[in-house]
């Protein structure tokens, strides 16, 4: 053995090892109750940050314990399609080429996307093995496989057929150039000044820079905590030029210092008003159509371009002595980021899940324990998400994801909706020319059946026998966008939950606390890491120092000091293989001796199997690994070692069998080193394979 252990040198040929005996692919045993771990998918198209190796160390610890407890242990891997995320990515690449989204027809797009994530997604996958996740490879699904997509269909046909679809409106950032609405994230928010216009309402004056869109109007709204314009609320105002009678009401969202404190309420294009409209059951009005034309207006300004309506309006209000005032106004506008030119926020219809009764068979299971969460201040916070969840909107405007199988007539305009194939006809009329919807569904509406997709989509037998799956661990950034979506979504598809207990991870941040985020400048990359230090190194730097529920702190020492712990775990290794094997093929217990330092050093060693067995069984890593270092490096390594030294044939064996129970207690954390460690001398343990080997105490129970 070299003086010092080259991970560099050793880690690919032992995870091909791993890989090549099947260790990963679980072995369906009926008698036996399985341990399964869906992972979270990491987006396709992205290499790994260090938030994703936190996740790989700490599903890795479980998954390598339990498999070797004996128990039939699936952590199954997979890829997700990000929607949005990764179309604006791409998109963005287009734009650096010259070119855009509108020059290629939606089927073109669509492939063209597919091949830079298809590209892309090999990368994630080097970097999960690079890590050492011993996840089930013959198992890895997309979140665009067929089998899946086909499962999402269904999902929502059901959903459909149990009224709990529906069609709503929402307002969605349209650009009237485009012809087409945007995400958030394609939005450009830039400052400028615009005019802000005091208009006289009758009974009260308004500030508005849009006065184009007054013939909108529904309210007035002002603050219920505004003294000043408290006494207004219950009567009325008057929209001017049109002379209509609008209600003024009360709602905490008007902000009372903008403007006079009281908000023209224009539902159809406006997001706040859009939200006060539908507290208060307010009419919807639109004044401006897809071109970015007036329309429902008076007559002379219907078929104006708004920008035009604006100057005309304003013309006439002026004319009239009803415009009070004029002021610049700075603040922020959303542009399309294509052509630069403002976005119009206009309501659409868009496909809506009805939450309400999901939401209470999911809070049922969560109150029985029936999905119980490993910290109880997640599952103060999952209650509290539920609790305030709205009807979800699940279409999204994008062409990356699955499209929405449903079909409108072109006769009677009513919906088909199917479980994924072209209808022949109309559900209603029976007309037979309808045209599918162009929407895509949110990314969490399909990532939301991930734990039973996943398992219905592989092997025959699967879904029976893994699911519901033992432990959902994820960040604690996506508790209210994933984790209780799949329950909801588990229970109404399954009617079970899709897991048994939900374990959620923290933050990482840097030795000074910060989170770690490219515009802090503190990235700090787990490949590179893993290539200077060793994988091992990276993930009890990942480990340590914090329970898993917490935000941890890493920096580049603490990965080096681990380094540290990695060669002396092979030093050991080194010194108890200098003399020859004393019990050839096992120990399958502790060699019987009468010396007293023997004896302490095994009864030392039981203890922290009980401790570090106990640690991992209640998810507290850090603490297992911790007492695991301190065994190994304080007790076995300086104390017990040392004092072997004058009678060291005599303590070979109780040598021997301490370095093979401390190699398995070690190899969940540090699964190469000691895996390597164990292979150089194989015939002196009790399996081939450590990562098959039994944990330490499993059998005895
Ligand atoms: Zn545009
Ligand atoms: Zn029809």
């Amino acid at each position: 053995m070299d003086k010092v252990y080259n991970h560099a040198e050793f880690e690919n040929e032992i995870y091909s090892l791993w890989e090549k005996s099947g260790a990963f692919t679980p072995k369906i045993d009926k008698k036996k109750k399985p341990f399964t771990i869906i992972m979270p998918p990491p987006n396709a198209n992205d290499p790994l940050h260090i938030g994703h190796a936190r996740f790989v160390a700490i599903e890795d610890v479980l998954v390598r314990y339990h498999r070797m407890k004996g128990e039939p242990t699936l952590w199954l891997p997979g890829s997700d399609h990000a929607g949005i995320e990764t179309q604006y990515v791409f998109e963005k690449r287009l734009r650096e080429q010259g070119k855009s989204r509108f020059d290629f027809d939606r089927d073109t797009l669509y492939k063209m996307i597919w091949d830079y994530v298809s590209d892309n997604t090999g990368l994630m996958e080097t970097q999960l093995k690079k890590l050492g996740a011993s996840c089930d490879w013959s198992r890895f699904k997309f979140t665009l496989d067929p089998k899946i997509v086909k499962i999402v269909y269904k999902t929502f046909k059901k959903l459909y057929d149990n009224d709990l679809i529906y069609r709503g409106e929402r307002i969605v950032n349209y650009c009237p150039r485009c012809g087409t609405a945007f995400s958030q994230l394609e939005v450009n928010y830039i400052e400028r000044d615009d005019n802000l216009y005091f208009i006289n309402y009758g009974s009260l004056t308004i500030a508005t820079t849009r006065p184009e869109t007054i013939f909108a109007d529904v309210a007035i709204a002002v603050n219920p905590n505004d003294k000043k314009n408290k006494s207004l609320i219950g009567r009325s105002a008057k929209i001017p030029l049109v002379d209509r009678e609008i209600p003024i009401i009360a709602d905490t969202l008007v902000d009372p210092s903008f403007g006079t404190g009281a908000l023209k309420v224009t539902p159809g294009h406006d997001a706040t008003d859009f939200e006060i409209g539908k507290k208060h059951k307010l009419q919807l009005i639109s004044v401006i159509d897809a071109g970015g034309k007036m329309t429902n207006t008076p007559k002379k300004y219907i078929g104006l371009k708004a920008e035009v309506a604006r100057i005309e309006v304003v013309k006439d209000l002026e004319s009239k002595g009803l415009l009070v005032k004029t002021q610049k106004l700075h603040h922020t506008v959303g542009t399309c980021y294509r052509d630069k030119g403002l976005i119009e926020p206009t309501v659409s219809k868009q496909w809506f899940l009805k939450v309400k009764p999901l939401v209470a068979e999911s809070l049922k299971a969560v109150q029985k324990g029936d999905v119980g969460f490993a910290t109880k201040r997640y599952e103060k916070i999952a209650r509290h998400w539920y609790k305030n969840l709205k009807d979800w909107n699940i279409s999204r405007q994008i062409v990356w994801g699955i499209r929405i199988p449903a079909w409108r007539c072109n006769k009677c305009l009513e919906w088909t909706i199917t479980d994924g194939s072209t209808p022949k006809e109309c559900s209603s009329c029976k007309h037979n020319i309808l045209s599918q919807d162009t929407d895509t569904f949110d990314t969490w509406f399909s990532s939301g059946q991930w734990p039973f997709a996943t398992l219905q989509a592989s092997n025959v037998g699967d879904f029976e026998y893994f699911y519901p799956t033992s432990v959902m661990e994820t960040a604690y950034d996506i508790l209210p966008f994933w984790v209780i979506r799949m329950i909801m979504l588990g229970l109404f598809t399954t009617g079970k939950v899709p897991f048994r207990r939900v374990l959620i991870h923290g933050l990482v941040r840097d030795k000074e606390g910060i989170k770690i985020s490219k515009s802090k400048g503190n990235v700090i990359n787990p490949i590179e890491m893993a290539d200077k230090y060793g994988a091992d190194a990276l993930r009890m730097g990942l480990i340590w120092g914090a329970l898993v529920e917490n935000d941890s702190s890493l920096s580049e020492e603490n990965i080096r000091g681990q380094r540290n712990f990695s060669n002396k775990i092979w030093n050991i290794a080194r010194f108890v293989y200098q003399e020859k094997a004393k019990n050839k093929g096992s120990y399958k217990k502790a060699p019987a001796s009468k010396n007293a330092d023997d004896k302490k050093i095994i009864k030392d060693l039981k203890t922290t199997i009980k401790i570090v067995s106990k640690s991992l069984d209640k998810f507290r890593l850090n603490e297992g690994a911790e007492i695991l270092y301190d065994f190994f490096w304080n007790k076995f390594a300086n104390n017990y070692l040392e004092k072997t030294k004058n009678r060291r044939e005599e303590s070979q064996k109780v040598l021997e069998y301490t370095l093979q129970e401390s190699l398995k207690l070690l190899h969940p954390f540090m699964p190469f080193v000691t895996e390597k460690v164990w292979q150089l001398e194989k015939e002196r343990f009790d399996s081939p394979l450590l990562i098959t080997s039994s944990w330490p105490g499993a059998s005895s129970k």
